[in-house]
């Protein structure tokens, strides 16, 4: 494969979704002079609906205190305190940032932000915009206004290795469609690469989240932690055909939806007795599948998001969903709508500590990509605030490193592509993904997927990408293995129980191509 050494950088980001827009924006205000920003896509940012910040205003008390403890309380445990904490307190600045930018909320009359309460927080703080998506508008904003002052984007660009040389991150290798691999060098480098998506068959992620990238950080050494943890939306649309995908949003349960099943029952009711609202997606999710387990579910195995009794103008604030639904064919203002989990966001990914640093010096990571501020469980609205707000603080200790100098591009790690091989082998990797490697899982399934994982990772070895994707599965089901018990997302059949002993977050590590696991006590 031919390789061209293309062009030298202050910092590269590879990702242009929430965290990777931000951290450019913070870069720039900070002075940083050469930005690449390479993307195959925009990610899941353009679907956004609701950004979680605690406002200096806000008028139910909230605080930065109560929402570090939302958020904690919502990962059983599991979410990385200090890592939390940091962030936490950034969400304001985030806000801020954006509207200087050029973004803007929406606001009630009487000028104040109009917020919303979503799954799992104690309080409304859920920013939003009623006539678009708040993700898209995010993303075209801040795209227009860093071209402006000059960032390079690489678009239809992805990165297929991290360089590393001696110890330090170098750059990366980067394939852009129809050309030959390229080099791209800088002291800094951004990992804001999204999660995993399509190494699920079925889930609500565009297709640029092709769930290569984990295996990207473990290849480069870097430490990954949390995997297991991969978050099922709870109320993704099962029907109509032209719909399926689109998450109905939570925030629909605070605005008085109910959740039935096939008997007409409000069963959520059955475990939160005080009412829907509010509910956390792991709570929701687990007592769908108990009707499905009870025969309670809908012909297409899901089910029924009541919304009928709602105003019209509640429906008619979520544009993106009322209308995706009704032009598919179903007016949910009149009929029931078919829902049930779907996978759609990951809360594992590159460890990091409270300043965005990986254990390779130079190399930060944001949002998705990163792992520990969830924990075992995010709460609804908050993907996109810990993206954006890890950005944030990702930019500013890119800006801090001490090391200015470009180290010495090291050897291009092996690269090649086989398009029929992919062809024939991705499928198989997902459908193993997707059976064993589910919401629901067990020894014996995990087993089988981590031996079919590593036989197709050995036959692809002529296919880059596919060699990528099948160890970054292996990954997920190594991770998933190893917790032997039921905690948020992670829900293990053959132990169905909470266990103290694993009140810890798993750790994988690169020993000479081997996985190398530790347990880090929360
Ligand atoms: C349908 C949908 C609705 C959602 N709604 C909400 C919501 O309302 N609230 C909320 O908090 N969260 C929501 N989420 C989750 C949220 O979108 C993500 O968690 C959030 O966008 C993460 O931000 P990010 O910057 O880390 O990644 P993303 O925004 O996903 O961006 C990842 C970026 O990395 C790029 N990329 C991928 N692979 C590579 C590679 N190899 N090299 C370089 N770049 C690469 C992608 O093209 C993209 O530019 C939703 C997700 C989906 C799919």
């Amino acid at each position: 494969m031919n390789t061209k050494d293309t062009a030298a950088f202050d910092a590269i980001i590879a990702g242009s979704g929430i965290a990777g827009l931000i951290a450019a924006c913070s870069l720039v205000e900070r002075g940083a002079g050469r930005i690449a920003v390479l993307s195959p896509g925009y990610g899941g940012a353009p679907y956004i609906a609701a950004f979680n910040a605690v406002l200096p205003d806000s008028p139910s008390g909230d605080s930065p205190e109560l929402y570090c403890s939302d958020m904690l309380a919502a990962g059983y445990g599991l979410g990385n305190r200090e890592l939390v904490e940091a962030l936490g307190a950034l969400t304001g600045e985030c806000v801020a940032l954006l509207e200087r930018w050029g973004v803007s909320f929406a606001r009630l009359e009487d000028g104040r932000y109009r917020l919303r309460r979503a799954s799992g927080s104690s309080c409304p703080r859920s920013l939003c915009r009623t006539d678009m998506l708040i993700g898209g508008h995010i993303v075209s904003v801040l795209r227009r206004e860093l071209e402006k002052k000059g960032v390079l984007f690489f678009d239809n660009t992805s990165c297929v290795h991290l360089l590393v040389s001696g110890g330090r991150i170098a750059g990366t290798a980067c394939l852009t469609a129809g050309e030959p691999l390229k080099t791209l060098r800088a002291p800094v480098v951004l990992a804001a690469w999204g999660g995993v998506g399509n190494l699920y068959g079925k889930s609500t992620y565009p297709a640029d989240i092709d769930g290569r990238t984990l295996a990207m950080g473990f290849e480069a050494g870097a430490s990954l932690i949390d995997l297991e943890f991969v978050e099922f939306e709870p109320m993704v649309c099962y029907g109509p055909p032209d719909a399926v995908g689109e998450p109905c949003p939570t925030a629909m349960l605070g605005e008085g939806a109910y959740l039935l099943n096939s008997r007409g029952e409000r069963f959520l009711l059955k475990v939160r007795p005080q009412g829907e609202a509010g509910a956390p997606k792991s709570l929701i999710n687990n007592a769908i599948r108990e009707e499905l387990k009870a025969g309670n579910g809908t012909p297409l195995g899901g089910v029924y998001a009541d919304l009928r009794h709602l105003d019209q103008k509640v429906l008619e604030a979520y544009p993106w969903f009322y209308e995706r639904v009704k032009n598919a064919g179903l007016d949910v203002k009149h009929s029931l709508l078919e829902v049930g989990p779907m996978a759609h966001s990951h809360s594992g990914g590159l460890e990091i500590d409270s300043r965005c640093r990986t254990n390779i010096p130079g190399l930060f990571a944001a949002g998705e990509a990163a792992g520990g501020m969830h924990g075992a469980c995010r709460m609804a609205g908050n993907a996109a605030t810990q993206a954006a707000v890890s950005g944030l603080m990702a930019a500013v200790s890119m800006a801090e490193f001490p090391a200015k100098d470009l180290p010495g591009l090291p050897e291009i790690p092996r690269f090649s592509e086989n398009q029929s091989l992919r062809a024939a082998l991705l499928p198989h990797i997902r459908e193993t993904v997707s059976n064993y490697v589910e919401r629901e899982r067990d020894g014996n399934g995990l087993k089988k997927a981590r031996a079919a994982l590593a036989e197709l990772r050995t036959r692809a070895a002529d296919d880059t990408f596919t060699e990528q994707c099948a160890l970054s599965g292996l990954l997920l089901a190594e991770a998933a293995l190893a917790r032997e018990e039921t905690r948020g997302t992670h829900n293990r059949t053959d132990f169905p129980e909470q266990r103290e002993e694993f009140t810890c977050s798993i750790r994988l590590k690169n020993a000479d191509g081997k996985v190398f696991m530790e347990h880090i006590r929360r």
